[in-house]
């Protein structure tokens, strides 16, 4: 695991992103409510899914699942430029704000559905998918570069597995299992109904 991640991690305050309610709770290593029926996942996954998703600041990422916005601030710490969907505005309208009044400004918001992704600004070096999928939206593959990455969790309502997605050089798809998660589905036109 890279230092840099580790440190960003300890440095940042994740009370920031959750109601005063459940602020005493935020360094604890789980996931908490975040209001509408969400959470925000534990540190420790946020952690591992950014570093298997190997973040470069040259990259052009695509986070489907704004929620609190937490992710959201390691893929931007760590990224070049960051394209939010989340489909409840108010979690998104929140998150903005924060991480706005945390100096970043290189976040591109959208309120909609993430299953179709987001065509303009397509193809993306990395994907981000914090909902948990019945399978892997087509959507999400066509927009993703040429040796590009997306993490995904994919599988039951309750339980899922961590996928890796990897395009190589010539746009063959590969896929690693990383093992058992738990995520809120992921609603829309190609998520849960
Ligand atoms: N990464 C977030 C956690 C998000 S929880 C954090 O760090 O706080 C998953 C989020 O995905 C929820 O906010 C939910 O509203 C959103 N979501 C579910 N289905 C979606 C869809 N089809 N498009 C966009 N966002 C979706």
């Amino acid at each position: 695991m890279k230092s840099e991640l580790m440190h960003f991690y300890q440095e940042l305050d994740r009370s920031l992103f959750l109601s005063e309610e459940y602020k005493s709770y935020a360094k604890r290593d789980e996931a908490l409510p975040i209001g509408y029926e969400q959470t925000i996942s534990q540190p420790s996954l946020v952690v591992h899914m950014t570093d298997v998703l190997d973040v470069k600041k040259t990259h052009k990422i695509l986070e489907i699942g704004t929620g609190s916005g937490y992710q959201t601030a390691f893929l931007a710490e760590f990224g070049h430029e960051v394209y939010t969907v989340e489909l409840v505005q108010p979690l998104q309208e929140q998150a903005k704000k924060i991480l706005s009044n945390l100096g970043y400004h290189q976040i591109h918001y959208k309120v909609g559905d993430g299953t179709i992704g987001w065509e303009e600004h397509a193809p993306y070096d990395r994907i981000m998918v914090t909902a948990a999928a019945s399978s892997i939206p087509d959507h999400l593959i066509n927009q993703l570069n040429n040796d590009g990455k997306m993490v995904i969790p994919v599988g039951e309502r309750g339980y899922q597995q961590l996928m890796l997605v990897e395009k190589d050089a010539e746009g063959s798809v590969h896929e690693t299992n990383l093992g058992g998660v738990t995520f809120v589905e992921l609603k829309g036109a190609y998520g849960w109904n």
